[in-house]
C-alpha cells in the first residue's frame, strides 16, 4: 500500500516571511526517495486553534503527518500539547530524557537547565522517541487510528539529523517495498534536448521511472525503482542506466556524484594530479566550489583571481603583447593564464576562465557572454571558446565555472576538451 504524507510546518515566522520553509524541502526530498507521496505542505502559525484545524484536515487526507517546529520550551511552542489534545493522547514525563536535557545544558552549553525545559521531557503515551543529539527537544511518533503522527524540532540541523537517524528508518518500516534511485549527472546539453532524446522512453515508464531535473547550468536525471528487495531494484535500474548512457554518451559526467567539482576532485585523485586556477570573470567561483569539498587540498594547489589586466600580466605572466594585441578576453589570454597558473603553482594542470559577464560589453567591445576556458596540461594547452549569450551576470559566471570544471573532467576522462 502506498502512503500519503502531509507536512505541517508550525511557526509564525514562516507566515511572516522571516524564514523560508526549508524543512519542507528537506523532508519532501527524503519522502519522495522513500516512495511516499506528498500531496500537501501546510504552514500554520504558533496558534493552537489553527494548528488543531490543520491537523483535523490533514488526518482525513493523509496517513502520515509530519510536523516541524514548536517543540521548544517557550510559551509559543505548542505543537506537542495541541497534537496530544487532538489525538487524545496523555503526555507522560520521562525522567531519563529530563536527565539527558539537563546534562546537555551542563556539558554542552555550560549553563544550568532552565526549569521550563522540563516540559520537553514530556511525550505522548506509547510513542516512539527520536533522540536529539544536537539539541534538546526530542522528537517522537505515534500511531492513532491508522494515522502516523511524527513531531520533529524546527531548527533545520536538528530536524535533519533526526530525519536521517530516526525518521527515515521509521518510515522505511511502514513500507514493504524498497526504493532505489540513481542520479545521472550531465553537463553540456540543455534540458529540452535531453528531454527530446528521452521523452518517448520516460513517458511510458512507470517502474522504474526516469525524470529530469534542471539545475542552473546542468541537467540531472533520476532513475528510480520500487521492488521488494534492493537487489531486485538495482537489477531493474541497470538497463535504464545503460540505455541513458547509450543515448547521452559523454555528456554524462558521473552517476551518484554531487556535481562537476566533485567529479574533478575524484578524477584528479584517481590520476594523482593537482590543479591550479586562474580566474577573471568568475572571480574565484571555481576555487570556491573546489574548496567547498572537504579534502580538496590533496588535489587543489591554489589560484589567482586576476581581475585587473595588470594582474594577468604581473602575477600570471601573461605576455604584454598578448594583452595588447588580443585583449584580456581572448583565446590567447586564456591559454596564457592557464599556463601561468600551472607554472607559478607547480600544479599538473592549470585551468583559466576569462570572459565578459556583463551586463555591459567589456571595454574592448567584447560582447556579453563571450568566455574562454584555458587548460594547460603536460601535453599542451587547450582552449574552449564559448558564446553563452546575453544571460544574467550570475548565470554567465555559473555556467563559465561549470565549463571550466567540464574541461578538466573531460581531460581527466581522456575525452576531447575543446568541443563538447
Ligand atoms: P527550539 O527548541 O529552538 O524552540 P522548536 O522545535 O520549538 O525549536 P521553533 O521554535 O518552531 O522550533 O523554531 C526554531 C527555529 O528553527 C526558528 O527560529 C527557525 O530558525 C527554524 N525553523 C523552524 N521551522 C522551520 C522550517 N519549517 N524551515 C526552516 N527553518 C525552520
Ligand atoms: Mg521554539
Amino acid at each position: 500500500m502506498s502512503h500519503t504524507a502531509e507536512l505541517i510546518a508550525v511557526g509564525t515566522e514562516l507566515l511572516l516571511g522571516n524564514i523560508a520553509n526549508t524543512n519542507a524541502q528537506t523532508l519532501s526530498q527524503s519522502l519522495s526517495a522513500l516512495g511516499i507521496n506528498v500531496f500537501w505542505h501546510t504552514v500554520v502559525g504558533d496558534n493552537p486553534g489553527r494548528l488543531k484545524e490543520a491537523l483535523d484536515i490533514a488526518r482525513r487526507r493523509a496517513d502520515i503527518l509530519i510536523t516541524t517546529g514548536g517543540l521548544g520550551p517557550t510559551y509559543d511552542d505548542l505543537t506537542k500539547q495541541t497534537i496530544c489534545e487532538a489525538f487524545g493522547k496523555p503526555l507522560i514525563l520521562h525522567p531519563g530524557i529530563l536527565e539527558d536535557i539537563r546534562a546537555f545544558y551542563e556539558s554542552a552549553l555550560h549553563v544550568p537547565m532552565p526549569e521550563n525545559n522540563a516540559q520537553q521531557a514530556e511525550l505522548p503515551e506509547g510513542c516512539v522517541i527520536f533522540d536529539n543529539p544536537v539539541g534538546t527537544a526530542p522528537g517522537c511518533a505515534f500511531e492513532c487510528d491508522g494515522v502516523h503522527v511524527l513531531m520533529l524540532p524546527g531548527p533545520p540541523h536538528e530536524m535533519e539529523t533526526m530525519l536521517r537517524r530516526h525518521v527515515e528508518p521509521y518510515l522505511r518500516k511502514l513500507s514493504r517495498e524498497v526504493i532505489v534511485s540513481h542520479d545521472i549527472m550531465t553537463f553540456g546539453m540543455g534540458e529540452s534536448s535531453v528531454d527530446e532524446l528521452l521523452h518517448e522512453k520516460m513517458a511510458h515508464m512507470t517502474n522504474p521511472t526516469l525524470a529530469t531535473y534542471a539545475k542552473p547550468c546542468e541537467v540531472r536525471l533520476r532513475a528510480t525503482a520500487k521492488a521488494p528487495t534492493e537487489e531486485r531494484a538495482q537489477a531493474m535500474l541497470a538497463p535504464v542506466l545503460a540505455e541513458v548512457q547509450a543515448v547521452l554518451g559523454d555528456v554524462i559526467y558521473g552517476v551518484d556524484i554531487s556535481g562537476l567539482a566533485e567529479c574533478c576532485r575524484e578524477g584528479l585523485l584517481r590520476r594523482n594530479m593537482t590543479l591550479a586556477t586562474a580566474e577573471s570573470c568568475t572571480g574565484g567561483l571555481v576555487a570556491e566550489r573546489l574548496t567547498a569539498i572537504p579534502g580538496a587540498s590533496v588535489v587543489y594547489r591554489g589560484g589567482v583571481v586576476s581581475y585587473w589586466t595588470s594582474v594577468k600580466g604581473d602575477v600570471l605572466h601573461v605576455p604584454q603583447d598578448i594583452l595588447e594585441a588580443h585583449g584580456p578576453v581572448s583565446e590567447q589570454c586564456a591559454r596564457a593564464m592557464a599556463e601561468g597558473a600551472r607554472s607559478i603553482t607547480g600544479a599538473d594542470l592549470g585551468v583559466s576562465v576569462t570572459g565578459a559577464a556583463g551586463p555591459d560589453p567589456d571595454e574592448r567591445g567584447v560582447p556579453v557572454g563571450v568566455v574562454y576556458i584555458g587548460l594547460a596540461a603536460p601535453e599542451g594547452t587547450f582552449c574552449r571558446a564559448l558564446d553563452l549569450g546575453r544571460r544574467r551576470r550570475d548565470r554567465i559566471q555559473g555556467l563559465a565555472a561549470n565549463h571550466a570544471f567540464d574541461v578538466v573532467r573531460r581531460y581527466l576522462q581522456g575525452l576531447p576538451v575543446e568541443r563538447m
